[in-house]
């Protein structure tokens, strides 16, 4: 199905010419009654400059000729199609043998096809008289022993008859002694490709690499494997290459508007991952949103959303209709392996991309690219080093809407607790984690309720004492969040004693009266979760992050808010010590 949507592809885009056609120069169009009566000979050339130039015509391939006899197909030099020459240089029974090859190769046309047009040809080329007619004709044009000359039936071309192309693209490619198996994607018996065309690929050699070795049986069937046990013809082999090529071009030309590059329908996930993806009709700016998953500028933050908030208001260009497909191709030493390939409807995808961009947006804050999220997760912020299975899973969770691996939960904590940070890229993933997970939305945004879990409500408890340090004392090599973070995210209950006096200590300084907005604050979110658990699970874990990074956001939002009102210096008090 991949395959077939690809040869789909490249002939809707017209990427590829039939191969068993070609472009050639052709000088004479031999003109007959239905009868197979000679009517005339037109002369095809045009003059450019001094010179007489051949028209070019698309034409049956030609078998690319060696010393020895070897016919083309309807269109050939005199010595073929007429049996004469004009420089004089064959034996006359070198000519009769090439007229004979030339007549039966029309003839086995005729018989598979019954088209009149051709027994036209044979009844020409079975009767010397009607050939020495032509041939004196030649001579008054000065034709030279290398000229092609085609057939004109009644002004039909013989060669472009429909059922005349299609015989002809069904021959097996390499000629009648050729190995013809039935190729499993069009069904045509033909000669299969022995080898598949190399593609350019991160991680590839930089010559290509060929598409031979795939890890699931689905694709060996589909003749991704080699040709012994899954025959692909040359044209469905030229087709999805070239539509794969087209598809991992940064500009590949429109062979439709060759001045307009095709837009790209790839992208780059890590050093040797590529995503390629394409749909069936027009959807030029879903497939734009699909590269954005991976990167945007922060400039086009606001209008990604909005873009995507409206697909159904009609702002999205193109139709909701069709289909989208995706394959994950890795590239090595010598070959590309085909990771996994999925395909759903574009209208789902359309809703899935704006699912996950507003998922991993925290609380209304702008989505962060792919890229930054993986960074968020990786030593170094070395993203593009992580493994290609937890790549992939989050590139398949944007445009699938699949949930998230448990590795992408564990990954984030154990980033938050070394950097003893939350930062909005794993704060982001977190929440479409349990979004996903647990099917609730009150992952989305701070969860002030009481049903919040009691790992979530100690992470915001966390967020609100480092709030109230902030106020005391905002110079500290070490603060709160530095001190606590990690410990009470895995073991709360040794730590919250110590924790708590802490608190107190700032609540005295803050000379707040009993009752202020930090104690009522505090005594809010510890109401029920006594006693403090002594550890949490890594999906508690998780929770704790996130009600940490919830309630930071929340008081900077509102710190930030209560400083633009009151337009003063008082902005900087609470909060902008980000957690980040
Ligand atoms: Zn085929």
């Amino acid at each position: 199905m991949i395959l077939q949507s690809l040869i789909d592809l490249a002939a809707r885009e017209g990427l590829v010419e039939d191969p068993s056609y070609q472009q050639a120069g052709v000088s004479f169009a031999i003109f007959l009654n239905r009868d197979g009566g000679f009517d005339q000979l037109m002369d095809l050339r045009q003059n450019e400059g001094k010179r007489q130039v051949p028209k070019k015509l698309s034409i049956p391939k030609r078998a690319g000729r060696t010393v020895n006899d070897q016919e083309d197909f309807l269109v050939d030099k005199s010595e073929y199609v007429l049996g004469a020459e004009p420089d004089g240089k064959r034996t006359p029974e070198k000519l009769t043998v090439r007229l004979d090859l030339f007549r039966s190769a029309v003839a086995r046309a005729y018989e598979a096809t019954s088209q009149p047009e051709l027994n036209a040809v044979i009844g020409f080329l079975d009767s010397a008289d009607e050939r020495h007619r032509c041939v004196q004709q030649a001579e008054g044009f000065k034709y030279k022993s290398n000229d092609l000359f085609c057939f004109e039936v009644e002004h039909e071309s013989v060669h472009d008859l429909p059922a005349v192309k299609q015989y002809w693209s069904e021959q097996p490619v390499g000629g009648a002694d050729a190995d013809v198996q039935q190729c499993i994607l069009c069904g045509r018996d033909a000669a299969p490709v022995e080898k598949h065309t190399q593609i350019k690929l991160m991680g590839g050699s930089t010559s290509g690499v060929a598409l031979i070795s795939f890890n699931k049986p689905a694709f060996e069937s589909y003749g991704w494997s080699g040709n012994e046990n899954a025959p692909v013809c040359q044209k469905c082999a030229d087709s999805y290459s070239t539509a794969l090529r087209r598809s991992l071009d940064t500009s590949y030309p429109d062979p439709k508007r060759p001045e307009r590059p095709l837009p790209r329908q790839s992208v780059v996930l890590s050093e040797n991952l590529t995503a390629v993806y394409w749909t069936d009709g027009a959807h030029d700016e879903l497939l734009e949103n699909v590269g954005r998953i991976n990167y945007f500028p922060e400039s086009e933050a606001s209008l990604l959303t909005a873009q995507l908030q409206s697909p159904w208001k009609g702002s999205l260009s193109g139709s909701t209709e069709g289909r989208f497909y995706c394959l994950f191709l890795q590239g090595g030493q010598g070959r590309a392996t085909l990771r996994d390939w999925r395909t759903q409807d574009v209208r789902n995808v359309q809703e899935n991309l704006r699912c996950w961009f507003e998922e991993i947006g925290v609380a209304g804050d702008r989505p962060r690219p792919l890229r930054f999220l993986l960074n968020s997760l990786a030593v170094k912020r070395e993203g593009y080093k992580l493994p290609e299975r937890f790549i992939r899973s989050l590139f398949l969770g944007a445009v699938f809407y699949q949930e998230l691996p448990l590795v992408v939960l564990a990954a984030a904590v154990e980033r938050n607790k070394s950097e003893k940070t939350v930062s909005a890229e794993r704060a982001g993933l977190l929440q479409a984690y349990f979004i996903r997970k647990t099917k609730r939305r009150t992952y989305m945004g701070l969860d002030e309720s009481s049903d919040a879990t009691t790992a979530y409500r100690l992470g915001r408890l966390l967020a609100v004492m480092q709030a109230q340090q902030s106020r005391v004392n905002r110079n500290l090599n070490k603060n709160i969040t530095d001190r606590f973070f990690t410990s009470m995210s895995t073991r709360p209950a040794s730590v919250f004693p110590a924790l708590m006096a802490l608190g107190r200590t700032h609540t005295r300084s803050l000379k707040e009266k009993p009752g202020g907005y930090f104690e009522r604050k505090i005594g809010e979110i510890l109401d029920g979760v006594m006693p403090v658990p002594n550890t949490f699970r890594l999906a508690e874990q998780g929770e704790f992050a996130l009600g940490y990074y919830h309630q930071r956001y929340s008081d900077m939002n509102y710190t930030k808010a209560k400083g633009a009102a009151e337009g003063s210096e008082s902005s900087k008090e609470e909060g902008d010590d980000d957690a980040e």
